[in-house]
C-alpha cells in the first residue's frame, strides 16, 4: 500500500482525489503511529496507526496520512485498548487511581475494600479519579479486615449493604464476599447468600474470593450464576478448583460454561501458586479476565504493575491476543459501566495502553515466594485517557 508521500507523487488527478478523501493536515488531535495494534474486540492484530479526535477513536488504519497536533511513536510497541482491572484496591487511597493510570489502567473496579460502614469515602475517591472507576461493596460492613471481616456473620448485613449501594448507585457495580476459612469460617455459604440477596435488589453480580475455603468449591460453584465472578481462581488447596488428584472439578467447568467469569486476581499472599496455574491451565482453565488485586504498595510486591501480571500468563503460553483480551475486552464485558471501553473501535472513548514487549530473562513471583523465569515481559510505556496522553509520573 502506498503511503501519502508516494501517493502525492503519483499524478495530479490522484492528488485531487486524495484531497477530497483525506482529512486536512492537523485533523486529528493525536495519532499513535506504527505500533502493533492488538484489539480483540474488533479482531485486529497488526501494524496500524490509531487516530484520535475529540477524545474518541477516529480511525485505526495502516499509514494514516493526515497530520495531528501530537504524535506517539509506537513502532516496536504494543498498542492495546486501555487496561481494565476488575480486581484492584486502587480507591483505598485517594492517589491510587492516578498511579494505576500510569500503568495503563484506564478503568478499574475497587473490589471490596470497603463495606457499608466505609464505602462513602472510597466512593468519593472513585468519583475524583481521573479514569472511570467503580466498586464492589464488601458484604461485611467493615470491608476487608486483615484478621477476617466475617468471623461474626452479623457483620454481613443485607439491610446495611442495600443502604450503602442505594446511596452510591453511581459507583457500586456489585457485591464482594471473601470466602476463605480465615475470613468467614463455617458461615461461608450464608455470607454468599447474603451477598447475593443484597446484590439482587439492584440486579448486580457477586464476586467471590476463593482459596483456603471452609466449604468445598463444589458446594460454592452451584450457587454462582452467569455474570458472577470468581477471583483468585488459582488459589491453592484446601478447597481449590482441583480435586485431591489434581483434576478440575466438573462443577468449575460447568460454572464457566454457564457464564461465571474466572478472574486471575494476582494479589500478594495466598492467592496463587505456579503449580496451580500450571495444573489448571493444562486442563483448559485459563482466565477470562486478568486482574492485579493492586494497591499503592504493589510496586514492591510481586504484582509490580498490570502489564507485569499479564506477562505471567504469557509465560504459561497464553497467546498475547488472549492475554490482551483478558485485560481489556473481556474485562469490559463483565460490568455494563465499561460498555464502550476495552476497545479501539471507531467512536469509542480513546483510552489506550501503549506497552513494550521486551525479550530477555524475567523473573516472576507467585504468592508463595516461588519464582519462574519467562522470556518476555510487558512494560507500560504510555497511557492515553479520553484522547489525551497522560503525562509520565503525573
Ligand atoms: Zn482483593
Amino acid at each position: 500500500m502506498m503511503n501519502r508521500r508516494q501517493f502525492m507523487g503519483a499524478s495530479a488527478g490522484a492528488v485531487l482525489a486524495a484531497r477530497v478523501q483525506d482529512p486536512p493536515a492537523g485533523a486529528y488531535d493525536l495519532v499513535i503511529r506504527g505500533g502493533r495494534v492488538i484489539d480483540p474486540s474488533i479482531g485486529v492484530d497488526g501494524i496500524r496507526d490509531v487516530a484520535i479526535a475529540a477524545g474518541h477513536i477516529a480511525a485505526v488504519e495502516p499509514d494514516i496520512a493526515a497530520g495531528a497536533a501530537e504524535t506517539i511513536d509506537a513502532a516496536g510497541r504494543i498498542v492495546a485498548p486501555g487496561l481494565i482491572d476488575i480486581h484492584t484496591h486502587a480507591a483505598r487511597d485517594a492517589g491510587g487511581p492516578a498511579l494505576a493510570l500510569q500503568d495503563g489502567v484506564t478503568g478499574f473496579v475497587d473490589a471490596g475494600s470497603a463495606g457499608a460502614d466505609n464505602i462513602d469515602p472510597i466512593a468519593e475517591n472513585i468519583r475524583q479519579a481521573p479514569q472511570i472507576g467503580c466498586a464492589l461493596l464488601n458484604i461485611a460492613r467493615t470491608g476487608v479486615v486483615s484478621g477476617g471481616e466475617l468471623n461474626d456473620i452479623n457483620a454481613a448485613s443485607v439491610a446495611l449493604a442495600r443502604g450503602a449501594i442505594g446511596r452510591n448507585l453511581d459507583v457500586v457495580v456489585g457485591v464482594k464476599v471473601r470466602l476463605s476459612d480465615s475470613v468467614v469460617g463455617a458461615n461461608d455459604l450464608e455470607a454468599l447468600r447474603r451477598a447475593r440477596e443484597a446484590a439482587e435488589s439492584f440486579d448486580l453480580p457477586v464476586m467471590v474470593h476463593i482459596g483456603q475455603g471452609y466449604s468445598p468449591l463444589r458446594a460454592v460453584m452451584p450457587l454462582l450464576r452467569s455474570g458472577d465472578i470468581v477471583t483468585h481462581m488459582y488459589a491453592p488447596p484446601p478447597n481449590s478448583v482441583l480435586d485431591d488428584r489434581g483434576r478440575l472439578f466438573p462443577e468449575v467447568a460447568a460454572a464457566r460454561r454457564r457464564g461465571v467469569v474466572f478472574d486471575f486476581g494476582n494479589g500478594v499472599t495466598g492467592h496463587f501458586t505456579w503449580e496451580m496455574v500450571e495444573r489448571a491451565t493444562r486442563q483448559g482453565l485459563w482466565p477470562d479476565t486478568i486482574s492485579t488485586d493492586w494497591n499503592i504498595r504493589s510496586g514492591t510486591t510481586g504484582v509490580v504493575d498490570f502489564p507485569n501480571v499479564m506477562s505471567k500468563l504469557l509465560m504459561f503460553g497464553m497467546p498475547l491476543t488472549e492475554v490482551t483480551a483478558a485485560a481489556t475486552t473481556n474485562a469490559a464485558r463483565v460490568f455494563p459501566v465499561f460498555r464502550n471501553r476495552g476497545t479501539l473501535n471507531v467512536g469509542a472513548p480513546a483510552d489506550v495502553a501503549v506497552m513494550e514487549l521486551r525479550e530477555g530473562e524475567f523473573e516472576f513471583v507467585d504468592n508463595y515466594q516461588g519464582t519462574r523465569t519467562g522470556s518476555q515481559r510487558l512494560f507500560p510505556f504510555a497511557t492515553v485517557l479520553d484522547g489525551r496522553l497522560v503525562p509520565a509520573g503525573a
